[in-house]
């Protein structure tokens, strides 16, 4: 109720510990935690001792709390389509990767160079650390969601569910909650488990699928099995829920790691990036394009 009610601003006054801690001060109750608060939270931090900034969990459960969980109908790939729908042509350079940030700019994989005097590093983690290697970057997890094509549908609700044996963090049918996701008639599963996708892993998914659905999975066609390291930054308390992107005149660093390991953190750090370079160009310093 307080994280409904009180703005978003409180997250940030008091003293950061363990999420753990701070369900405990609350008053949850033991079997509340582990039937249901851990499970869930596995999921949403990419951890499952609660270890995780209690700041960014009041957060967390403050957006949840007064909204709900959705899914774009054409991926999440629209919210940066949509952005970059509202630039002037010719400003956006797509499938270039930067092999390094220089003196005079950047320096790109196929050899030529980008003068800048303003350079933002808008990567994860790990490419941000390769090219500002003065950049103290946080640890990440890693998650592995499979997905099931398969001719019916399991459960006829767009629900998450999650699991209190552990032993997978959470699946849901994604075309019942975006039914662009799979061809009429069809569904499409997806279920998320920590770390990587390690041999019999995936057998041992569809087991555990089978009971949680209450059907016979052994039919279910696996379509893909995605890993992806460093998915989120590891939040461990203290996290200042946001960090400056300033790292050096004319060098800024943004993204979910500067502030919190979301879309919404990965957003609201891009915003304070241009907010600095835009100040810092207003005091006449080292920023120019
Ligand atoms: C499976 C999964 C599910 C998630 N679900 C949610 C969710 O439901 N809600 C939520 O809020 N968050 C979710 N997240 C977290 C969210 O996706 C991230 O916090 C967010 O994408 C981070 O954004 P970012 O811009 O900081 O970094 P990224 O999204 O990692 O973007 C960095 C970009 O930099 C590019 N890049 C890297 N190196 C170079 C280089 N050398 N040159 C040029 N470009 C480079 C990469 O290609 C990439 O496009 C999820 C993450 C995963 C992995």
């Amino acid at each position: 109720m307080r994280d409904a009610v009180l703005p978003a601003s409180a997250a940030r006054q008091h003293e950061d510990g363990s999420t753990s801690a701070a369900l405990a001060r609350a008053g949850v109750s033991d079997a509340a935690v582990a039937d249901i608060l851990r499970p869930f939270l596995s999921g949403v931090f990419l951890e499952d001792r609660l270890e995780t900034s209690a700041r960014f969990f009041h957060l967390v459960w403050r957006s949840m709390v007064r909204g709900s969980l959705c899914l774009p109908a054409k991926g999440i790939g629209a919210v940066p389509a949509q952005l970059a729908d509202g630039l002037p042509g010719g400003v956006l350079r797509l499938g270039t990767p930067v092999a390094a940030v220089t003196d005079t700019g950047v320096l790109l994989e196929d050899g030529s160079e980008v003068p800048a005097r303003t350079v933002v590093v808008a990567t994860d983690p790990a490419n941000a650390t390769r090219l500002l290697p003065d950049l103290t970057v946080p640890d990440t997890r890693t998650v592995t969601t499979y997905y099931h094509a398969i001719g019916r549908t399991p459960m006829a609700e767009p629900t998450l569910m999650v699991d209190s044996t552990g032993a997978i963090l959470n699946t849901c049918v994604l075309s019942e909650v975006a039914p662009t996701y799979a061809p009429r008639g069809t569904a499409l599963i997806s279920t998320s488990v920590l770390g990587t996708d390690l041999p019999g892993r995936a057998q041992a998914v569809l087991c555990r699928l089978a009971e949680l659905y209450r059907t016979d999975t052994s039919g279910w066609q696996q379509v893909a099995a995605c890993t992806v390291e460093g998915a989120l930054p590891a939040m461990l308390p203290p996290w200042p829920l946001s960090r400056t992107t300033r790292l050096r005149p004319g060098r800024y660093v943004c993204g979910d790691h500067r502030a919190t390991g979301s879309v919404q953190g990965a957003m609201a750090s891009g915003a304070r990036a241009a907010r600095e370079v835009v100040a810092d160009r207003g005091q006449g310093g080292d920023a120019g394009v």
